[in-house]
């Protein structure tokens, strides 16, 4: 009866409920696969946990700029430069706990009542609930499987209203693994700039990619992009540091500033060792970042294989990121199961392996499936998926 209209509204987030869930199962004994989480299954690398340890005995167990250390920042300008040949200065960068803070903040900046904001399906689950929570209206558009995943400009043109603040653009993409060419960024970027909107790229997966492919930050295409972008970013998937809770935004001087002063009311400053070990984690050795990025794509060739080789499944073969997004509606509908999310509960109440069923992202005929345990696990969870699916559509 305390609870307010705003946060009684709020979907919890799925990805964390069945991480959680698995995790329960798991400690009460049932032989549980998680493939929920989102986050690497490495240990955070030993030189950034000595640095954070390091720190906190040189003194350093105080109170930090809201905005976060100025060292770390300057790693941070130092990393922008470095890889997407972008310069800031430490007014438009903001160390905030986590890229989901990051984000968090950065709506309550700069929505009011009623602002929409674009946000392409699958989308990551937390965008529509932060964009709610900050007044925000999300609005969908469909980025279908048979475009990969992807939205286009002409899409984006059409569902663009005089009350659209933003968009959010992820890339590679959780869930899809899904990633934007430097030209679809070119087009819907200069959709953006016509219609004078904003443009979020999340890019956190920036590190986690296969193949071929490199990763274009839609800021790095011209002056006016960099510009209109808001760039979210942070070291829990790329060094393996969730639990840390550093992640950054940078951008427009006056929008980091606000995202600084309501930081100052509401976090005080991100978590000094947790700032150190940071601090470490970019000015150190990337030696651990592609050993892990390795890691991930041997499992990723290993398993979408035999995932594919099931009966009514089908998946595109990922860009990035640590997901499988695959299309399993067939398959659900052979084992007699109306929709997808009953048939992710069964997959869990029967054959024991934790998925996250798509309609959290707004792709109901899918699951997330995450790579991000050891291979002998996801061999193990996948021929339990298979089984599962055998023995329930004879
Ligand atoms: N964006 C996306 C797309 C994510 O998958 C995540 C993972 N939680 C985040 C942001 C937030 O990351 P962090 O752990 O730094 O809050
Ligand atoms: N981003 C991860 C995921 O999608 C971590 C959980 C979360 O923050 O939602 O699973």
């Amino acid at each position: 009866m305390f609870i307010s209209k705003r946060v009684e509204a709020l979907t919890p987030s799925s990805t964390l409920a069945i991480t959680a869930k698995a995790k329960e199962l798991k400690a009460a004994g049932y032989d549980v696969i998680g493939l929920g989480a989102g986050e690497p299954d490495f240990n955070t690398p030993d030189h950034i946990i000595e640095a954070a340890s390091k720190s906190m005995y040189e003194g350093h167990t105080k109170y930090t700029p809201s905005g976060g250390l100025p060292a770390l920042k300057e790693e941070i300008i130092k990393k922008f430069k470095h890889d997407q040949g972008l310069t800031y200065s430490n007014h438009e960068i903001i160390v905030c706990s986590g890229a989901k803070h990051a984000l968090y903040t950065l709506f309550q900046v700069v929505l009011n009542e009623g602002d929409e904001v674009i946000i392409p399906t699958p989308y990551w689950v937390s965008y529509p609930e932060q964009v709610k929570l900050a007044g925000g209206i999300p609005t969908y558009i469909v980025g279908a499987e048979a475009q990969q995943f992807k939205i286009t400009a002409s899409q984006l043109k059409e569902a663009i209203t005089e009350k659209t603040k933003a968009i959010i653009l992820n890339s590679p993409s959780n869930p899809t693994g899904m990633m934007y060419t430097a030209d679809e960024l070119h087009e819907l970027g200069a959709v953006c700039l016509e219609h004078n909107i904003l443009i979020v790229s999340d890019e956190i997966y920036e590190k986690l990619i296969y193949g071929d492919d490199k990763h274009v930050s839609i800021a790095e295409l011209s002056p006016e992009l960099k510009a209109q972008t808001i760039i979210i970013n942070g070291v829990s998937k790329s060094h393996s540091m969730t639990g840390w809770r550093i992640g950054y935004a940078a951008g427009d001087k006056q929008i980091i500033s606000a995202m600084t002063d309501l930081a100052s009311h509401s976090t005080s400053n991100p978590a000094v060792m947790a700032q150190y070990g940071a601090i470490a984690a970019y000015s150190g050795s990337q030696e651990a970042v592609e050993e892990m990025r390795i890691a991930f794509e041997k499992r990723l060739n290993i398993i979408y294989d035999k995932l594919i080789a099931i009966d009514g499944i089908s998946c595109l073969m990922p860009q990035g990121a640590f997901y499988l997004f695959p299309n399993v509606k067939n398959a659900a509908t052979a084992c007699g199961y109306g929709n997808v999310d009953d048939f992710s509960t069964a997959l869990l109440e029967e054959a024991n392996v934790a998925v996250v069923p798509g309609s959290g992202f707004g792709a109901p005929d899918n699951i997330r499936l995450s790579y991000a345990t050891s291979l002998e696990l996801l061999e193990e969870a996948v021929e339990r998926i298979a089984s599962f699916v055998e023995k329930k559509s004879k």
